[in-house]
C-alpha cells in the first residue's frame, strides 16, 4: 500500500514518498487553510518527518501569517512553488503533507473535520466522520498505535 503514497508538485522537481501510512489525515475547513490553498479546505496526512523520503528536489519554507499566531511554515517547490507540506508550531519532526499532491489522492481519505464553523454551505461532510466546529482531542480520537508515534515526536 505504501508504494502507492508517492507525490510531487506541478513540475516534478520535487518527488517524495510516505514510507508509512500517517497517524491521522485532517480535513480542516479554517480560514488560514481557505485563503492559503484558495479553495474550500485543505487536506493533511500528520506523519512524521523521517517518514517522508524526500526523492528530490529541495521544498523550501515559507513563513505565513495564522490566525492563531502561531509559526507555520508552508514548503514550496522551489521552481513551480506547489505547497507540498506543512510545519506548525515550529515541530520539525511531524509534517502536515498535503494529500492533494499525492499521485493518488484518494489512497488516504479524511479521519477528521476539523474547524467546521468556517466550512463553506455548499460542502456536505460524509456521515460517520467526526467533525468539529475547532480542534479536537487528539487522544479521544486517534487510534492507539498513532497516540504511541504521536508521544515519540513530543515526548
Ligand atoms: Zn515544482
Ligand atoms: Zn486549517
Amino acid at each position: 500500500m505504501t508504494q502507492d503514497l508517492e507525490g510531487g508538485c506541478a513540475c516534478a522537481a520535487v518527488r517524495y514518498q510516505l514510507v508509512s501510512l500517517p497517524m491521522f489525515v485532517h480535513c480542516c475547513h479554517c480560514r488560514d487553510c481557505q485563503r492559503q490553498t484558495g479553495s474550500a479546505f485543505v487536506l493533511n496526512a500528520l506523519i512524521e518527518t523521517d517518514r517522508v523520503a524526500v526523492l528530490s528536489g529541495n521544498p523550501e519554507p515559507v513563513a505565513v501569517p495564522t490566525d492563531s499566531g502561531r509559526p507555520h511554515q508552508i514548503y514550496r517547490c522551489p521552481s513551480c512553488k506547489v505547497a507540498v507540506w506543512s510545519i506548525y508550531g515550529g515541530v520539525h519532526k511531524l509534517l502536515f503533507v498535503r494529500i492533494g499532491t499525492l499521485d493518488d489522492p484518494a489512497a488516504l481519505t479524511p479521519d477528521v473535520h476539523i474547524y467546521v464553523r468556517s466550512k463553506l454551505p455548499w460542502v456536505a461532510l460524509p456521515g460517520g466522520t467526526p467533525s468539529f466546529d475547532a480542534y479536537y482531542d487528539s487522544r479521544k480520537l486517534w487510534p492507539q498505535a498513532s497516540l504511541e508515534r504521536r508521544r515519540a515526536i513530543f515526548g
